[in-house]
């Protein structure tokens, strides 16, 4: 679809798609933050710098190519957002 293509109505709905999207990743941040502060107050230590550990589960690094974007690590398999992105 052209992007001239779309109707004002579309448009509209394209925009109000990308404010919810960012709350989300607001919501996603403060989500984050308390993960990461559960875990730090139990001796957890994120690691590595360039290490995205899971905050769902003891693996240590994000592993890309599981499937929909999952960790591929097999003991892991949550989602990108399940582990400790850089804020
Ligand atoms: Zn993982
Ligand atoms: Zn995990």
């Amino acid at each position: 679809m052209k992007k001239d293509e779309l109707t004002e109505a579309q448009k509209k709905a394209f925009e109000e798609n990308k404010a919810a999207f960012r709350e989300l990743d607001e919501h996603r941040r403060s989500i984050q933050e308390a993960a990461r502060a559960r875990l730090t107050a139990h001796g957890w230590e994120p690691g590595l710098e360039e290490h995205i550990p899971c905050l769902s589960c003891p693996c240590p690094d994000f592993q890309h190519g599981g499937p929909l974007g999952t960790c591929r690590r097999s003991t892991c398999g949550h989602p990108l957002i399940d582990h400790d992105l850089p804020l």
